[in-house]
């Protein structure tokens, strides 16, 4: 029997209708560093999205389908292009504006982008690799800064507010192919080069539902959400698209990410969510431990893009700040698992769930699957990589050798499920934890030690601040774990300290204990705040943390 129901294309433009006309009074604030900051309101991020869309169409000439990049903070700006540049036709490739250089160079070069959008703050990065970058025809920048550093440039340079000025508010939006390209982000290439994944209208708007149900971020129009997790990093966790289906009001910081701006913007904007990597919210404990302030109105924080320490839950619960664990990747939009504890549990109960990586929503399957490639049960544990399947995980990468999609081997399975490099168990009742990155993973005679695990426990020692474990060969067993650990302003504690503490509360074997150490004045970050665990090795390498 065939169906009797409609086909409407699932597109972004209609997320951006939608948003521009029932939630018209619900706001995108940036913040300026000025006394107040500046307020949008979804109406006229729409108005001015339509402008753009005029302006990079019949201006700039950009074609359905050819790849338009950002390199922009998370700000107004950014949500325009984000709607105006996929609801017209063409694909927004974000930027990663931590990037190394050649990095940078690459990714625009094999996206073949053809417009760059440029805060006016991040000129002193773009303009020196303007020279490589051939494909690039139009930069347009956006808010103050050093214009004269475009100077001599063979891409034309426009002005922002000039160029959509006096525009229509109001587009024909092409009917789209829903499953066309609508985005793209690339991963950074922790080995490697780094790989294009691009996201469709049609897994854009199933995610961005998902975002909004209560089992992930259930979020609506009486909340204020703080998207500190950069639009380049996943398309901020889906959050601007999620919001105009929702009307939830976003404060996006711009370039003030550091804990004390980010303490303020809490206390004088009062929102009721934010989404960061757990560093962050390291870094903003710190600072309102130091300095207090009132967090409270942020009742709940989806946390993930790396594992949380416990011990960094149990501090904002005192704080009146709910950390909600999450797990994904680029490759999964990121949605995949989280950690909502199951119904009717006391807190006492619900804790155990709240540490896991949480459940999977319903678009999204997960199997364990052994080295031997046995599918593994849902036990809590047998222990395998786990792989996922689903609307909005990708099922190749973009632009291989020859141009087309590429699917290699260590990355999907040859019945297409996305390979995630994360090993860890699920419970019989589907809770996920992750024991480690298959890359991470100490290797210890025939023994697997989880350097989670690791720096969880050290992570609850009240004199560390951050921990981070990285196997290093050891002749006798393979690998060892290497600890390096930051302490707290004004504290102090030694290996010995340490170990006894892993041993006694951190639940930690003796066998797993490590036995080198270095005490180090940061932990090195990846260019989306995770611990470079990368850096940490060659350092190790490199004799520098002996
Ligand atoms: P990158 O690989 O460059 O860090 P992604 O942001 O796509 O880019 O990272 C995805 C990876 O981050 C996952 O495969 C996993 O290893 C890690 N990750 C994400 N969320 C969590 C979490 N809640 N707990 C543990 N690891 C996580």
């Amino acid at each position: 029997m065939y169906s009797t129901m409609q086909d409407v294309p699932l597109t972004v433009s209609r997320i951006l209708e939608h948003g521009r006309r029932v939630h018209a009074t619900s706001t995108v604030t940036t913040w300026t560093g000025e006394p107040e900051p500046q307020r949008r309101t979804f109406a006229e991020i729409g108005d001015r999205a339509a402008q753009l869309a005029h302006a990079l169409h019949d201006e700039l000439g950009a074609e359905p389908g050819s790849a338009l990049a950002t390199l922009m903070w998370n700000n107004a700006e950014h949500v325009e292009a984000y709607f105006a540049i996929p609801a017209m036709g063409s694909v927004v490739h974000t930027l990663n504006l931590r990037l190394p250089a050649e990095q940078l160079t690459w990714i625009v070069n094999h996206a073949a982008d053809r417009v760059v959008l440029v805060n006016g703050s991040l000129l002193p990065l773009l303009a020196p690799l303007l020279p490589h970058l051939p494909t690039v025809e139009h930069v347009v920048v956006t808010g103050p800064g050093d214009r004269s550093l475009l100077d001599g440039a063979t891409a034309r340079v426009w002005d922002y507010e000039e160029l959509i000025a006096g525009r229509p508010t109001r587009y024909d939006w092409p009917e789209l192919d829903e499953r066309g390209a609508a985005a793209m982000c690339y991963t950074s290439g922790t080995t490697g080069d780094p790989k294009g994944v691009v996201y469709s209208h049609r897994s854009i708007y199933l995610h961005s539902m998902q975002v909004n149900m209560t089992e992930s971020m259930g979020l609506n129009d009486k909340d204020t959400s703080l998207v500190v997790v950069p639009q380049f990093h996943v398309l901020s966790w889906g959050l601007p698209h999620a919001a105009f289906m929702t009307g939830i009001n976003m404060l996006m910081p711009d370039r003030f990410l550091q804990p004390a701006p980010l303490a303020d913007m809490i206390e004088k904007v009062r929102p009721t969510h934010a989404a960061a990597v757990p560093t962050i919210w390291q870094g903003l404990l710190a600072e309102v431990l130091a300095r207090p302030r009132d967090l409270t109105s942020m009742a709940r924080v989806t946390i993930g893009g790396a594992a949380c320490p416990p011990s960094l839950m149990e501090a904002y619960d005192k704080l009146g700040v709910r950390l909600i664990h999450a797990w994904g990747m680029t490759e999964t939009s990121p949605l995949g698992t989280v950690a909502h504890p199951p119904a009717g549990l006391t807190a006492e109960e619900e804790w155990p769930y709240r540490v896991t990586q949480g459940r999977f929503p319903a678009s999204v399957e997960g199997r364990l699957v052994g080295p031997g490639g046995e599918i593994l049960p849902w036990d809590g544990e047998s222990a395998g990589e786990l792989e996922v399947r689903g609307n909005w995980i990708a099922a190749a990468y973009y632009g291989g050798v020859d141009g087309e999609p590429f699917r290699p081997d260590d990355k999907f399975s040859a019945d297409g499920w996305l390979k995630t490099g994360d090993v860890g168990i699920i419970s019989p009742d589907g809770f996920l934890t992750l024991t480690d990155r298959v890359k991470d993973v100490i290797k210890s005679g025939g023994e697997w030690i989880s350097s989670i695990d690791l720096e969880n426990a050290l992570m609850a020692h009240p004199a560390v601040a951050e921990a981070a474990v990285v196997a290093v060969p050891d002749e006798k067993w393979g690998e060892r774990p290497l600890a390096t650990v930051v302490l707290k302003e004004g504290a102090s504690a030694d290996y010995t300290e340490l170990r006894a503490f892993l041993l006694a509360e951190g639940g930690i074997a003796k066998w797993q204990l490590p036995e080198r150490w270095a005490i180090v004045p940061t932990v090195p970050k990846t260019t989306v705040g995770k611990f470079d665990k990368k850096v940490i090795r060659k350092q190790y390498a490199d004799g520098d943390l002996d």
